[in-house]
């Protein structure tokens, strides 16, 4: 592996979403490996930014806020990232963010109740103990295994809680597009994110994703392969788009994933690549 001397890293998640780690255990691990900037991209919270905020500045970390979207794409969900440079401009956006968190909530009842109907008993106290303000399926999943219904967090979800799960509820989830136009009248950049998980023909669908007005493509990530990583920059550059990359983080739940380096060193975020997004 090649040491970079200044590490960036776009994508990572607090306990404020589903990642273990608080805020403040973020920026310290950023410090501890040497990620000089970082990007949080909690799912549909900026509470985990907003706390990182201060001790950022105490660690010498820059940190650019940014988001996670949920977003549907012809009836798939697919994950948009955004990254914002002026917070201060944001009082519309983060408005509506609160309009899709209070849809997760009302998700979270009825899943509750879909659950029961299937013989598993949680409470909606047991979840957001582990979730707080931004309960998700994957809090879900843990106390299913805590509670022995499960075996694995993906056994949790294969048999409850995946869209073809015996639990699954549906979520008012925006439409990709108009993430990506919410995302830019806040005055922030627009990235894929991980693209290997795409459902289909990536290439095939480019066109139609420019056209929603997408700035970037997430080309590093935990999850690509050097070959898959490749193909992603030069499906970037034959379609005019930036680049984004990080590894993902989220702390002892994906414990394979380290910040900064993603799987034992195959994320390494060039410093162009925050050049390019100064130019624009
Ligand atoms: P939510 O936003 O609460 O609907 O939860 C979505 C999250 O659940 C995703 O970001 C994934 O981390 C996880 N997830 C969704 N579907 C699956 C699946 N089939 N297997 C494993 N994790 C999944
Ligand atoms: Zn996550
Ligand atoms: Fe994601
Ligand atoms: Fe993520």
């Amino acid at each position: 592996m090649l040491l970079a001397s200044i590490m960036i890293d776009l994508h990572s998640h607090t306990n404020e979403s589903d990642g273990t780690f608080s805020p403040a255990e973020l920026i310290a691990e950023a410090q501890r490996v040497g990620v000089r900037t970082l990007a949080i991209t909690d799912h549909d919270t900026f509470a985990g930014y907003d706390q990182a905020v201060q001790f950022s500045r105490e660690a010498g970390v820059d940190l650019i806020c940014g988001i996670e979207l949920s977003t549907k794409w012809n009836g798939t969900s697919v994950h948009l990232l955004g990254y914002f440079f002026d917070p201060t401009e944001m009082s519309a956006f983060r408005k509506w963010i609160l309009e899709l968190q209070v849809s997760r909530r009302d998700r979270n009842r009825r899943l509750i109740e879909k659950l029961r109907e299937v013989g598993v008993d949680i409470t909606m106290e047991e979840v957001d103990e582990r979730g707080r303000g931004m309960t998700g399926r994957p809090h879900f999943a843990r106390v299913l295994m805590d509670k022995g219904y499960v075996s694995t967090i993906q056994q949790a979800f294969d048999v409850y809680l995946a869209d073809s799960g015996k639990a699954y509820v549906d979520r008012m989830e925006p439409q990709f597009a108009e993430a990506v136009r919410m995302i830019r009248e806040a005055g922030g950049i627009t990235s894929m994110a991980h693209p290997v998980r795409w459902n289909g023909d990536f290439a095939a669908a480019l066109p139609a994703l420019c056209k929603t007005g997408l700035h970037a493509i997430e080309a590093y990530h935990s999850d690509h392969s050097p070959e898959q990583r490749e193909q992603f920059l030069f499906l970037a550059r034959q379609y005019g788009l930036l680049v984004t990359g990080g590894s993902d983080f989220h702390g002892t739940v994906k414990p394979g994933i380290q910040l900064g380096t993603g799987r034992e060193g195959n994320v390494g975020v060039p410093a162009d690549v925050l050049r390019a997004f100064a130019q624009r």
